[in-house]
């Protein structure tokens, strides 16, 4: 009965004109947040809606655009589940599409069961929809998930009467606004709305509800937010680098990463290397950085397949280790002789990153330094950002609860890990050398891939 843990993006719009060719592309610049489903929901004289198993690009026709009609509409895209969901309701047709993770989705299965309600799975979005519905008005209906679900959530509701919106208390997703001429609309990432000719408003506060109208966007609510806890690994790795996360530009972040691991090698004695190199794409914006700090040469060394999906949201293992080797394709004459310091984003198993060591130095690398933007992964996400598991984190083989605390743990785990993967040397940022990067305060971010400590109360 329990949620699939899923990776997924968000956009709806209001528009002055028909809405469905922008929620189309607004959901295809959101691609990289998930690749197995999408789909678009739209209101005139009730929902139209349209789900796909693929992506967006290869599944929509001609005639389910036509179909889709009317001014205001919202889209989804997802690693693992079909949304947005239509419902029968009090509220007339509506639509519901929801990106996260709930936490205590059983107990509230069974909370719901036993008053005599039913479902199909038991997916979190049936869930959210019928705690919604079940108070016969959008906004009390939005504010009792704030009393009942324990998670990671954000929402996009489409009603006759536009679109309500909500980020959840704690903000662990990122969600903000923009408008156009004519046009108000909310994303999961900010890209969306360069690429369509949009500016960015604002984001949308943990806690808040929105409600976009013709009008524009109303705050209906502001619903009490324990903490903030914001995914620091949105910055490092989920988001694309053209978005603007929380006030944070997801480059600057990555530069600032990547700058930090080079000045922990220019403090530790200097950097013996003759190239900086990303593992692309997710590296690119951490070697970046690193080239401006250390003024070493940046020289790409793998060829990136751009037909291929990002490995991490693939569904399982197996998928995900095919499509990483589809991934990337080493450029043999840009190596030959050379001591490469290769930029990556984190380490969870270690097999992808030992691949392409094992590639580098085949092709004749002299040595291969890996430097990893994330300190050591120690814990899985409970939130719907990844579905990695406590048996699949290479560094707890080697270290258990509590040992980031120590600078000597971690050089221990280094040097264990770069015997693992074939490399001449590993090192991390720490905790602290990564949340001082990101320059956002420690309090106001999820770090529980890395403490362990759940920020939802
Ligand atoms: S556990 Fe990690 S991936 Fe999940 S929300 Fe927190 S920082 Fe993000």
């Amino acid at each position: 009965m329990k949620s699939i843990q899923e990776n997924c993006g968000l956009f709806g719009l209001y528009s002055s004109t028909e809405c469905v060719q922008e929620i189309y592309q607004g959901i295809d610049f959101l691609q990289h947040r998930g690749q197995q489903y999408c789909g678009i929901a739209t209101y005139e004289e009730g929902v139209h809606q349209v789900t796909h198993h693929g992506r967006v690009g290869d599944t929509f026709t001609q005639s389910n655009l036509d179909y889709l009609k009317g001014t205001f509409g919202i889209g989804h895209v997802s690693l693992l589940e079909r949304q947005p969901v239509k419902w029968m309701s009090q509220l007339g047709e509506i639509s519901v599409a929801f990106s996260g993770n709930i936490i205590n989705s059983e107990e509230l299965i069974h909370d719901i069961m036993s008053k005599g309600g039913s479902f199909l799975q038991g997916y979190d979005i049936e869930i959210i929809s019928k705690i919604i519905m079940h108070e016969g008005d959008a906004v009390a209906g939005i504010s009792a998930l704030s009393e009942k679900v324990k998670g990671a959530y954000n929402l996009l509701f489409l009603t006759k009467n536009g679109i309500f919106v909500m980020r959840g208390p704690y903000g662990f997703r990122p969600l903000i606004l923009g408008k156009g001429e004519g046009k108000y609309a909310v994303s999961s990432e900010s890209r969306a709305f360069h690429n369509l000719d949009m500016e960015i408003v604002r984001d949308v506060l943990p806690g808040e509800i929105i409600h976009i109208t013709d009008k524009g966007f109303t705050t209906v609510k502001k619903l009490e937010s324990p903490r903030r806890a914001f995914c620091s690994f949105e910055w490092a790795y989920t988001a694309s680098i053209d978005s603007v996360i929380d006030g944070l530009s997801v480059q600057k972040a990555r530069n600032s990463l990547g700058s930090s691991l080079a000045q922990r090698d220019i403090d530790e004695g200097g950097i013996e290397a003759d190239i900086v190199a990303p593992v692309p794409m997710s590296g690119c914006g951490h070697a970046l950085g690193y080239h401006m700090r250390s003024k070493l040469n940046y020289q790409e060394v793998f060829l990136y397949n751009r037909y291929a999906d990002r490995s991490y949201t693939q569904a399982t293992q197996v998928a995900r280790e095919k499509m990483a080797k589809r991934k990337l394709s080493v450029l043999h004459s840009a190596i030959e002789g050379y001591r490469i310091i290769l930029c990556d984003d984190s380490i969870v198993r270690g097999t992808q990153i030992f691949n392409k060591v094992h590639d580098l130095k085949k092709a004749g690398a002299k040595e291969v330094h890996v430097r990893v933007a994330c300190p050591p992964l120690m814990y899985p996400c409970d939130f719907g950002i990844s579905t990695r598991s406590y048996e699949e984190l290479c560094a707890r083989q080697f270290i258990r609860e509590g040992a980031l605390n120590s600078m000597d743990h971690l050089r221990e785990l280094e040097t264990w890990i770069a015997k693992k993967i074939g490399a001449d040397s590993v090192k991390f940022n720490s905790l602290d050398t990564f949340v001082a990067a990101l320059g956002i305060p420690k309090e106001d971010l999820c770090l529980k891939c890395w403490d362990g400590l759940s920020p939802v109360r």
